[in-house]
């Protein structure tokens, strides 16, 4: 099992006297920006000097620069841009102002797994990253509580490479939750697998294929939404709290058996073995190459991607799930 580690095994002195330049002030960017502020921690923000979000890190206290000016005056930088953009952002405008013994983090491993950033020998390369969007890594921060964040190693130079990562960690909070140890190879890994097989496109086709049959079968598509659809969060917000087996309590007796019954005629073996084929192309770098080229500027230009998300949304799901949601007043946009 994961070794764990709590604010009690962590030392936030190890960052006192360093500047933490936080790239990014979007979903990840603005929670660690400002709870590591009000930990006590020397925060800098870099941005485009257009961003919309320059005034919003301001009006939360804090000094804002563009990204070289940030990366110059840091002595340990968060890399919190889109994962497709990091790489440019990193050796363009922060790796020139690098210097020996700096730090350089991520909160996801995909650029330096997949080499895209190659960073000098003489700084530390460091994960942060937290288990949950954040939204929720700010807002448990105030209510004195925190997010599981993962940490992983995987440069080095100076010693206190993990010293210094278990100091952030804790300073946006996820020392309270629980800080837990991985590798960049692993994190990077598992997230593109998860997301590919079971998150986004598993759970997302499944909904489609279920709706789709019960529509051509002929029964209403409001039907077919409620059942395939909307319902899925009843489900996984049981699984989220109390496992398969509080799920199972909390349904019917009939659900339960069809549950055992049914499930593994739709996740076969060839299933498996597909699930094992996405995860060879995760690990030998096809996904990775072919996500950097659909989405560089001189590659794809993003033309398949883009397309694909418009017929996406075309679907009848989406028109009829967008009425039904209409109908429900707790769903706010
Ligand atoms: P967002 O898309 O929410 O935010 C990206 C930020 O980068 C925005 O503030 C944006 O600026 C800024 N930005 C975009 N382009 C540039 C540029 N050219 N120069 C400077 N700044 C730029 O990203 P996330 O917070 O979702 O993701 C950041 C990292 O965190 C990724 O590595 C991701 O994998 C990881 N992560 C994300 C999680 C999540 O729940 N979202 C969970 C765990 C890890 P502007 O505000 O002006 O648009
Ligand atoms: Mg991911
Ligand atoms: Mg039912």
């Amino acid at each position: 099992m994961i070794k764990k580690y709590y604010d009690t095994d962590c030392n936030l002195g190890f960052l006192d006297g360093k500047t933490v330049a936080i790239m990014g002030y979007g979903s990840q960017g603005h929670a660690h920006a400002q709870n590591l502020h009000e930990s006590g921690v020397d925060v800098v923000v870099g941005l485009r000097k257009d961003s919309a979000s320059w005034a919003k890190a301001e009006a939360a206290g804090l000094k804002v620069m563009e990204v070289p000016e940030a990366a110059k005056a840091a002595d340990v930088v968060m890399m919190l841009v889109p994962d497709e953009i990091a790489a440019d952002i990193y050796n363009e405008q922060v790796a020139p102002y690098m210097k020996e013994g700096d730090v350089l983090m991520f909160a996801h491993g995909f650029n330096i797994h997949f080499q895209f950033v190659k960073p000098a020998k003489n700084i530390d390369v460091i994960m942060v990253a937290p288990k949950g969007p954040g939204h929720t890594v700010r807002s448990q921060y105030v209510e004195g509580k925190g997010v599981p964040s993962l940490i992983a190693v995987e440069q080095d130079y100076t010693g206190h490479a993990k010293d210094i990562a278990l100091a952030y960690a804790s300073g946006i909070g996820a020392g309270r939750a629980g800080i837990l140890e991985t590798s960049f190879r692993e994190e990077t890994e598992t997230d593109l697998f998860g997301e590919q097989c079971v998150l986004c496109g598993g759970v997302t086709e499944l909904m489609k294929a279920g709706f789709d049959t019960l529509v051509e079968a002929g029964y209403e598509p409001e039907m077919a939404y409620f059942e395939c659809i909307h319902e899925m969060k009843l489900i996984v917000d049981l699984i989220n709290s109390g496992g398969f087996a509080m799920m199972r309590y909390s349904i019917s007796n009939t659900a339960e058996y069809g549950d055992y019954r049914t499930g593994k005629r739709l996740i076969t073996e060839e299933t498996r073995k597909e699930m094992k084929n996405v995860l060879t192309e995760i690990q030998n770098g096809t996904f990775a190459s072919e996500f950097m080229q659909e989405f560089s500027p001189a590659g794809g230009r993003k033309a398949k991607f883009l397309a694909t998300r418009r017929v996406e949304s075309q679907h009848l799901l989406e028109k009829v799930g967008a009425e039904l949601r209409k109908m429900m007043s707790w769903l706010k946009k």
